[in-house]
C-alpha cells in the first residue's frame, strides 16, 4: 500500500480508488423514524377526533387525571342515588306511623362529603360526643327507685328496664350486630334480652367447640391422633383387616366398620366395629351419675381424670356385653377393648348395618313378636344380667335376621344404682309408647311394663304416686346397700346385687 492512500484513508485497489461508502445507520432509528412518520400522518387524518378528547382529559377536568379520584367520584355519586333510595324507602316503610324505624345506619358516609341529610354539621370524629349515638340510659341509684311520691320509678319499670336491656347489648361478643337498640329507643323486655344473651352464650359456645373440634380432630370426625395410632396398631396387629369407614357419629361415641382379623385367643368375625368413645368432648360429664354411683365403678371413678373415665365408659360397655351375652340376649359380642375404643362383632351383612328399630319396616305380625322380644330381653336383663339399659329406645335396638339386637350399654346399670328404678321406668315408657305408636294392641302400659319388668307389685295409680314409690324403694335399696358396705357389689363379681324385692329389707 502506497503513503498517499494511507494518509487519506481511502483504500486503493488494484483497479482503481473505490468511492466513500455512506454513514452507517441502526435499525432502530429506521424503525422510530418510520412509526414517527406514521403517527403524524395518522393523527392529521383524524385531527377532529383526538383534539377535544385530549383537551377535556388534560385541560377542563383535571381531577379526572387521577384514576383514584376518578374511582372515587364514581363511587360517590353512586353513594349518592343509593342514599337516596334509602330515604325514599325509609319514607314508604316509616308512612305515618308514630314509630319509625331510622336507616341511617345503612348511608355512606364519606370523609370529604358534605352530608345533606344530616342537620348537624360537627366533624363528630373529633369530639367526644358521638351525635349519632343515643345516650345511654342513666342507672338507678344504689336505693332502688327514683322520684318521689307518685312518680316514683322503681328499678324494675319496665321502660326503664327495657331500655338497660338495650344498653345491656353492648357487652355482647363484639361480632353480634346488635344494631342501634339506643338510637331507636328500644325497650328489650328481660324475656327476650335473656334469650338474645343465652343465644349469643351457645354461639360462642359453639364455635368454640367447632374450632376445638377442628384442632383435636380429623377428617374421620372426632378421632384425634392418638385415637388413629391406636386404631392403626390394631391394623398393624392383625386384629382388623381393614377399616372401612363410620358408621355413626353421636355425642359420645364415633362408631366404624371394619374388617375383622385374627386374634390369638380367639376367633374374630369377618365384620366388627369399633366404638370409639370420644375424648375431646365433654359431653360424658352429663352422664357422670351412671358411672359414679355405679357399685362397680365407684371406687375407681374418684381416682381418675377425666380421660380415663371415659375408659370407664368403654369397659363399662364391655362388661355389661359380655353379663348379656351370657344371658344369651341378642347384643354385641365383645372382640376387644383398647383404652376407649371397643371392637366388637358388626350387627349388620356386607357393611350395611342393621337398620334401628325405629327406621325398620316391619309389618304387624313382626312388630308384635318385636314387642314380645324386646319385653323378654328387658326381664332377662333385669332378672338375669341385674342390669337396667338406662338408654333404651328404638334408636337403642337394631332389627336383625328377624329379631331385634340390643347395642349401646354403656351406660347400663344394676337396678341396685341409686337411680337405677328411675332408669327403669324411662325404659318402659319409651318401649311402651313406641310400640302402642306402631299399633301393637298387646303393648302395655309404662306402669304394667314396670311391674312386669322388675317383677315389683306397685299399685298403678297416678304417676306421681308410682314415682313416689319408686324412688322410696331407691331410698330403702341404698340404705340397704349402705348397712352392707358400698363394696359388696365389685366389678368383677359378675352377678351384681340381688334383684329387687319390695319389702326385701322388711
Ligand atoms: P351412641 O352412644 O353414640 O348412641 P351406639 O352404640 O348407639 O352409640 O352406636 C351408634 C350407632 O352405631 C347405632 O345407632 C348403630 O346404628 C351403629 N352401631 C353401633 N354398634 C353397632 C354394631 N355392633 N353393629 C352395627 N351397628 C352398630
Ligand atoms: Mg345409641
Amino acid at each position: 500500500m502506497d503513503q498517499a492512500a494511507l494518509a487519506t484513508g481511502t483504500p486503493k485497489g488494484p483497479w482503481g480508488s473505490v468511492a466513500p461508502a455512506a454513514p452507517a445507520c441502526s435499525l432502530t432509528e429506521v424503525m422510530s423514524e418510520q412509526l414517527a412518520r406514521q403517527l403524524d400522518e395518522e393523527n392529521n387524518l383524524l385531527p377532529s377526533l383526538s383534539d377535544p378528547a385530549a383537551d377535556l382529559l388534560s385541560e377542563e377536568v383535571p381531577d379526572t387525571a387521577s384514576d383514584l379520584m376518578l374511582a372515587q367520584m364514581l363511587q360517590l355519586q353512586f353513594d349518592r342515588e343509593c342514599d337516596d333510595q334509602l330515604r325514599r324507602e325509609e319514607r314508604k316503610f316509616n308512612g305515618d306511623s308514630k314509630v319509625s324505624i331510622s336507616f341511617e345506619n345503612y348511608r355512606m358516609v364519606h370523609p370529604y362529603e358534605d352530608s345533606d341529610s344530616s342537620e348537624d354539621e360537627v366533624d363528630w370524629q373529633d369530639t367526644r360526643h358521638d351525635p349519632y349515638k343515643a345516650e345511654k340510659p342513666q342507672a338507678t341509684p344504689r336505693k332502688g327507685f327514683t322520684g318521689k311520691g307518685k312518680n316514683i320509678t322503681t328499678k324494675h319499670d319496665e321502660e326503664t328496664c327495657g331500655r338497660k336491656n338495650t344498653a345491656r347489648m353492648d357487652n355482647f361478643a363484639p361480632e353480634v350486630l346488635v344494631g342501634d337498640g339506643l338510637g331507636m329507643d328500644l325497650k328489650l323486655s328481660n324475656q327476650v334480652f335473656n334469650s338474645l344473651k343465652q343465644h349469643c352464650y351457645s354461639e360462642q359456645r359453639r364455635s368454640a367447640r367447632l374450632h376445638e373440634k377442628k384442632e383435636h380432630s380429623t377428617a374421620e370426625q372426632a378421632v384425634d391422633p392418638r385415637t388413629r395410632l391406636l386404631m392403626y396398631k390394631m391394623v398393624n396387629a392383625g386384629v382388623l383387616e381393614n377399616i372401612n369407614g363410620c358408621i355413626s357419629t353421636g355425642k359420645e361415641s364415633v362408631v366404624f366398620h371394619a374388617d375383622g382379623g385374627s386374634l390369638e385367643e380367639q376367633p374374630v368375625p369377618d365384620e366388627v366395629v369399633l366404638k370409639v368413645f370420644k375424648t375431646t368432648l365433654n359431653e360424658f360429664k352429663n352422664r357422670d351419675r351412671y358411672i359414679k354411683d355405679d357399685y362397680r365403678f365407684k371406687d375407681r371413678f374418684s381416682k381418675l381424670n377425666p380421660r380415663k373415665i371415659i375408659r370407664l365408659w368403654a369397659e363399662k360397655e364391655m362388661h355389661n356385653l359380655s353379663r348379656m351375652k351370657r344371658a344369651e340376649i341378642p347384643c354385641p359380642e365383645v372382640v376387644l377393648l383398647k383404652k376407649h375404643i371397643l371392637v366388637m362383632s358388626f350387627i349388620g351383612k356386607d357393611h350395611v348395618p342393621a337398620p334401628k328399630l325405629k327406621d325398620a319396616m316391619l309389618d304387624s305380625d313382626d312388630m308384635k313378636a318385636a314387642y314380645c322380644q324386646v319385653l323378654h330381653i328387658m326381664q332377662q336383663m333385669y332378672r338375669e344380667c341385674h342390669l337396667v339399659h338406662a338408654d333404651l329406645s328404638e334408636y337403642n335396638m337394631l332389627w336383625h335376621q328377624g329379631k331385634v339386637w340390643l347395642i349401646d350399654v354403656s351406660q347400663s346399670v344394676e337396678p341396685t344404682h341409686p337411680h337405677g328404678l328411675e332408669f327403669l321406668f324411662r325404659d318402659c315408657r319409651n318401649v311402651s309408647t313406641f310400640f302402642q305408636k306402631r299399633g301393637v294392641t298387646e303393648a302395655l302400659g309404662v306402669y304394667d311394663l314396670f311391674n312386669a319388668v322388675s317383677g315389683l307389685n306397685i299399685p298403678v295409680g297416678a304417676e306421681d304416686e308410682f314415682m313416689a314409690q319408686i324412688v322410696a324403694l331407691e331410698k330403702r335399696n341404698e340404705d340397704h346397700v349402705q348397712r352392707r358396705g358400698k363394696k359388696s357389689f365389685p366389678a368383677s363379681l359378675e352377678d351384681g346385687g340381688p334383684p329387687l324385692k319390695p319389702d326385701a329389707d322388711d
